[in-house]
């Protein structure tokens, strides 16, 4: 049995390319959470629950029951892509549009009564990255590794622009800036499970680290704790983990 890593942190400071490549070097599953929620965001578009961008809450809880949600790994992208009703909807909910419209869809408890439920049940065998904004807090707080990432907000406007300019999304800066500090705000004020840094989460400032640094600077806190033996469970967990980063 492998161990939870749970990511959490701002919009747009490279947590899921953390975490592939964290779950790659494990052979770790991977579960994007942030996907969940833009997936229910964009089934919400597609119904018509946004009038003038405004959601119709109450459509979109009566609806919740209409909904699954799905990964499946893709061996070409070495990573899981979202379906949402057996729709592979992975480059969909990646658009400007998404980004703007998902906060309302995020706050609703009982929408986040239905992702945590799915979150936890994809937890139960553990050997898995995964991240978003409330893993740490609150899916699976008992993770044997959290970790909190935060940038420089200019550098993550940057690196979320260049995302978009390489799909040929035509975005502005001010844009893409306003949107990720629109999204923390929203996301660290709502009532339900806010965004929070928890007191044993391990921080990662990707501001003037490269990609591979900040796996390096992960794997090697994982190291670090590998040999710290807090409980005989732990210890073994951590053992397992130390010989798959050996074995590569
Ligand atoms: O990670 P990503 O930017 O794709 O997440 C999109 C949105 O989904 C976030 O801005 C946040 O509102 C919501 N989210 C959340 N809880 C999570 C993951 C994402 O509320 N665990």
């Amino acid at each position: 049995m492998g161990l939870v890593i749970a990511i959490d942190g701002y919009s747009g400071c490279g947590k899921s390319t953390l975490a592939k490549a964290l779950a790659i070097r494990l052979g770790y599953r991977y579960i994007d959470t942030g996907a969940m929620y833009r997936a229910v965001c964009w089934y919400a578009l597609q119904q018509g629950f946004f009038d003038n961008r405004v959601l119709n809450q109450s459509a979109l809880i009566q609806a919740l029951t209409e909904i699954s949600i799905q990964f499946k790994y893709n061996p070409q992208h070495q990573a899981s892509e979202v379906f949402l009703n057996g729709e592979n909807c992975e480059t969909s909910i990646r658009t400007m549009e998404i980004s703007s419209l998902v906060t309302q869809v995020s706050k609703l408890p009982e929408v986040r009564k239905k992702m945590v439920e799915l979150q936890r049940r994809m937890g139960a065998e553990k050997s898995l990255v995964m991240d978003g904004r409330d893993i740490g807090s609150y899916v699976f707080p008992e993770a044997e590794l959290k970790l909190f990432m935060t940038a420089d907000k200019e550098v993550r406007a940057q690196r979320r622009l260049l995302e978009h300019q390489l799909k040929g999304e035509s975005v502005s800066l001010k844009e893409v800036m306003d949107n990720l500090e629109y999204r923390d705000f929203e996301d660290r004020t709502r009532s339900e499970s806010p965004l929070i840094q928890t007191v044993d989460a391990f921080v990662v400032d990707t501001t003037l680290i490269s990609k591979d640094e900040q796996l390096n600077l992960v794997l090697t806190e994982l190291k670090r704790r590998s040999e710290e033996h807090t409980s005989e469970l732990q210890s073994r967990q951590y053992l397992v983990c130390r010989l798959l980063l050996e074995k590569k």
